[in-house]
């Protein structure tokens, strides 16, 4: 390890021990960040999921969750849902740049609507792509029209977004602790990356994170997130975007390695035990073309040729080449990229009694956990 504090059993926050003046101004910003604490809105810890884009929906339905109300602002008209006075469904389509919104006492067409509970407070919603899935969602919720169709954002509670991610990416049966090691990478994710998205900051698939619907507050994942609320991973005392995949193939890989470019980890190559003794083979066939596309090994290559195929072409990057006449034969290891925490490494070092930190330490050397205030979380857009 890298550090002295990195991976205590409490949290620690890296202070430079070179700089008197350094941590003099740290303490101060800490304090102007408490001072301030009241005053900050709560767009400060939230995160704006960019959700269904995968379904590039041109009708979405509305409804509401509960006996809440939801507010649905659709150009100078708003419309009250009252769940026990009238009725709680509206129906969202598209009509070029505008977003047409109809329920049976209300109609309007306006370039994009806004959901929120009364006063503009964030409220439980459920939207619908009608015929293919419906997810229950607490924050405020923007949809527009874009060149896909209706482009939908919910603005949510950043520790709702991490224990989503949690439900939505945690093995069956995953213990606590792997759990656990999942949210402090989910809320590293989201509190120093960035999706590259237009509007809204993270999609809701693998792209990104995969996030499905906030669970129950007393569910094995609620519990994780909630026990390591505002824990980051940083790699020389800042936060950094953590990447995981779910089967490294027994060692994980380095940014160098898949050719990708070292902006602040450079991520190591360790062993994974439960990866190298359960080996998860694979077998691919691919053009001689996409053979020559894939010959220099960089995670972009096999994403391209991935994005032709698709998900499961080529499905990680460490496999043997037996070329044939006009075609290759790819024998691999593993799912992902192999970088940072493995998944199913990860649950079996749990399942045999590691910590999360302890699991943490393991996939991503050198680094420290922060315990940080997800009030002072920024994210330059
Ligand atoms: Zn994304
Ligand atoms: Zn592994």
């Amino acid at each position: 390890m890298g550090t002295s504090c990195a991976y205590g059993a409490s949290p620690c926050v890296r202070l430079s021990h070179r700089s008197h003046l350094a941590r003099r101004a740290r303490l101060l910003l800490v304090f102007s960040l408490l001072l301030t604490a009241t005053s900050l809105d709560a767009a400060a810890q939230t995160v704006r999921i960019g959700v269904f884009g995968l379904f590039k929906p041109r009708r979405l339905t509305l409804t509401t969750a509960n006996s809440a109300v939801l507010v649905a602002h659709a150009g100078p008209k708003a419309l009250v849902m009252d769940p026990t006075a009238h009725s709680s469904t509206l129906s969202i389509s598209v009509a070029g740049s505008q977003v047409v919104v109809t329920s049976p006492e209300f109609t309007s067409q306006a370039p994009s609507l806004l959901v929120t509970g009364r006063g503009g407070t964030p409220a439980d919603f459920i939207l619908a792509v009608p015929g293919k899935l419906r997810r229950r969602f607490s924050g405020t919720l923007l949809i527009e029209a874009d060149q896909d169709g209706l482009r939908a954002v919910v603005e949510m509670d950043l520790e709702s977004a991490v224990a989503s991610v949690v439900e939505a990416e945690s093995l069956p049966g995953a213990t606590m602790e792997a759990r656990k090691a999942q949210a402090v990478v989910a809320r590293s994710y989201f509190a120093a990356g960035t999706g590259g998205h237009q509007g809204f900051d993270f999609c809701d698939t693998t792209h990104c994170q995969f996030l499905r619907e906030r669970p129950a507050p007393d569910t094995p994942s609620s519990l994780a997130a909630r026990a390591t609320r505002g824990l980051v991973l940083a790699y020389d005392g800042r936060p950094f975007p953590a990447m995981y995949s779910s089967r490294c193939g027994g060692r994980t890989r380095t940014l160098a390695e898949l050719g990708m470019p070292v902006r602040s980890y450079p991520y190591y190559a360790v062993d994974c035990e439960y990866c190298r003794t359960h080996a998860l083979e694979w077998s691919a066939s691919v053009s001689a073309e996409d053979a020559a596309r894939l010959s220099r090994r960089t995670e972009t290559e096999r994403l391209e040729v991935t994005r032709k195929l698709g998900w499961s072409g080529v499905p990680s990057n460490r496999y043997t080449v037996s070329l044939q006449p006009g075609y290759a034969v790819l024998s691999g290891m593993g799912i992902g990229h192999g970088l940072g925490l493995c998944q199913h490494g990860a649950a079996a070092l749990a399942q045999a009694g590691a910590s999360f930190s302890t699991i943490l330490a393991h996939y991503y050397p050198n680094t420290s956990i922060l315990a940080i205030d997800s009030r002072s979380l920024v994210r330059s857009h």
